[in-house]
């Protein structure tokens, strides 16, 4: 924005403002911030952009950026409101300055967080708002909506079970890609606009902004915050002991309750609810990888459009008043997590509820009875809003970690595997590629055995229950394969995703498919004599053999499946087949 154009604008809608008033009428200026969250109404994609560009023209601490592409051929943008007018992150961050990333959109059916976003910007920017103060401390970028695609893909039958907007957005985007499963495995051209943006911004707190589904409940309002077990010692105890109890305590001074996220651990909340894991496929988990301490916010789908804007509303100016009051604070514990993650021998890559620990939360719910349905003549259970009920319950918020890895010097991912090292470039992994042909003693993994769903998932046939079997040995590489140092601030990021067992690894997303193919075979007719020769000079083998054939019946009745067995123990059978093809180095 120049201030040129800036000049110009103001005096059009000074014109423009005039001749409404002079014709006795009230019709709001194109653009402008007019909400209709009390009418059960959500803004568009394009009355979004064109009110944040509004608040952009109107105020000089704002600025609507276009920050990259979307799968919908439509720009992502991102809107940044900086009192110190530099709007670069780099700057900002010299500053000393907080910043609070929203992220609004990312499920267009839920759109609550659009709508507040645009709320607080703009009573922010016009004053009206007495936390205005606290952007002396703290930046705030706000993602208008996330999924472009499917904020376009407008209609009033997308959520059957939530109450309004009259129309809204819906959660597949123009890929029909869930954008909240999309942080790994970057499919979408929104993540991949987003990623390096969230890079370089590094927010110090995320908030994803959301409308639960399931249980029904008094609260108009829930919050999953990033595992504290998946942050690092110091940053965990001060989300737990200060941020959390903040937040909470802030939310029951508004008029809208708030309560941890209700998943419950049976059916119903009366016997406890779980914290949720948050994987790195989700943003919050993704965010935390880099030491961001994360937010989803969920509002209750029963309750009145109006009212899950205005309490996620409270709850994104609960977060600006935290950031202005603990700015340093926040990036003291920032600091200190980059120094423990750095000094990490290891990770966890997959975790299980622990169901003997949990602690006790005083939680409102509604008595769950049975009635028999008039449409199917079977029993249903109901929320029975008639009988709110109020008591102490488990909430089983501990993992226990059930699969690690070890954190090598070096991962090194041939330059064959372009797709995983432009993810890895997204991300700001440094990186070196190797200057000539080399053959490297390295760590490898055999995938020994894995499992794969039978119907895709967010365009993915996932593989999960990875069984690997590791060995060193020497490995020709090629000039141009790449060299990536550990200690560095992706390590987290690095383990996650390139260890084959990680709960949302590389591997579990089928970016290494073509390894779990054999390129190679054998014809029995030719390959019977040589079975022969093998056997009659590797003892081991023929012992292996015999016991084989004695103790599976099936086995020694099938001739092919005999010389397969001692085909996939030669020389010829080919090395790279089930083999992992990224490797660690430890020197
Ligand atoms: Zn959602």
């Amino acid at each position: 924005m120049n201030l040129l154009k800036h000049d110009y604008s103001y005096l059009f809608r000074l014109l423009v403002t005039g001749v409404i008033l002079l014709a006795g009428i009230t019709l709001p200026i194109s653009g402008q911030v007019t909400l209709r969250y009390a009418s059960n109404e959500t803004v568009t994609w394009q009355e979004a952009i064109d009110m944040y560009q509004w608040l952009d023209d109107q105020y000089e601490d704002a600025r609507l950026l276009e920050i990259g592409w979307t799968d919908a051929g439509r720009p992502l943008h991102l809107f940044v409101i900086d009192r110190g007018r530099q709007f670069s992150p780099q700057e900002i961050r010299e500053s000393g300055k907080s910043i609070l990333f929203i992220n609004n959109g990312i499920h267009p059916g839920e759109p609550c967080g659009v709508d507040a976003s645009l709320k607080l910007a703009s009573d922010l920017l016009s004053g009206k708002d007495s936390c205005a103060h606290y952007l002396d401390h703290t930046v705030i970028a706000i993602v208008p909506i996330f999924n472009v695609g499917g904020a376009l893909n407008r209609g009033s039958f997308h959520r059957a079970n939530q109450n309004g907007p009259l129309e809204h957005g819906f959660r597949g985007n123009a890929r029909n890609l869930d954008l909240n499963r999309d942080f790994i495995k970057l499919d979408s051209r929104n993540t991949q606009s987003l990623v390096p943006l969230l890079r370089s911004w590094d927010p110090d707190i995320f908030v994803d902004t959301h409308t639960s589904n399931g249980s029904d409940y008094p609260y108009t309002i829930t919050l999953i915050n990033s595992h504290s077990q998946r942050h690092e010692p110091s940053q965990a105890r001060f989300l737990d002991s200060t941020l959390l109890p903040f937040l909470f305590e802030g939310m029951d001074r508004s008029p809208y309750l708030m309560s941890p996220y209700v998943w419950s651990y049976k059916r119903t909340p009366d016997q406890g609810i779980i914290a949720f894991m948050d994987y790195p496929r989700y943003t919050s988990g993704y965010v935390s990888l880099y030491n961001t301490l994360a937010f989803t916010v969920e509002t209750h789908m029963f309750k009145s459009f109006e009212d899950r804007v205005l309490s996620t509303w409270h709850l994104l100016r609960e977060t600006l008043r935290f950031s202005g009051l603990y700015g340093s604070a926040l990036a003291e514990v920032k600091r200190a997590a980059w120094q423990e993650k750095m000094m990490r021998q290891e990770f966890t890559l997959q975790w299980k509820l622990d169901t003997s620990r949990s602690d006790t939360i005083n939680f409102s719910g509604y008595e769950v009875k049975q009635r028999k349905s008039k449409v199917t003549g079977q029993q249903n259970y109901y929320f029975d809003r008639s009988a709110p009920w109020e008591k102490e319950i488990p909430y089983y918020k501990y993992f226990k970690p059930i699969i690690t890895a070890s954190v090598p010097e070096y991962y090194i991912v041939p330059s064959a595997w372009g797709e995983v090292v432009e993810r890895l470039q997204l991300n700001g992994v440094k990186m070196d590629q190797l200057s000539s042909d080399s053959i490297m003693e390295l760590d490898i993994y055999y995938i020994e055995s894995y499992k794969t769903v039978d119907r895709p998932y967010n365009g993915h046939y996932r593989h999960y229950d990875v069984e690997t079997r590791e060995l060193r040995d020497k490995v020709q590489l090629l000039a141009g394969d790449w060299i990536i140092p550990s200690k560095q601030r992706a390590i987290e990021y690095l383990v996650q995703t390139l260890e084959p067992k990680g709960y949302d690894s590389f591997f579990s997303w089928n970016f290494f498919d073509e390894v779990l193919f054999r390129n190679e075979y054998f014809s029995p007719y030719i390959f019977e004599e040589t079975a022969e020769d093998l056997l009659k000079n590797d003892p081991d083998l023929k012992k292996e053999f015999k016991e084989k054939k004695k103790e599976d019946s099936k086995f020694a009745e099938n001739g092919y499946q005999q010389l397969r067995f001692i085909y996939e123990r030669s020389p010829w059978s080919e090395s790279t087949y089930m083999r992992y093809p990224v490797y660690r180095l430890n020197r």
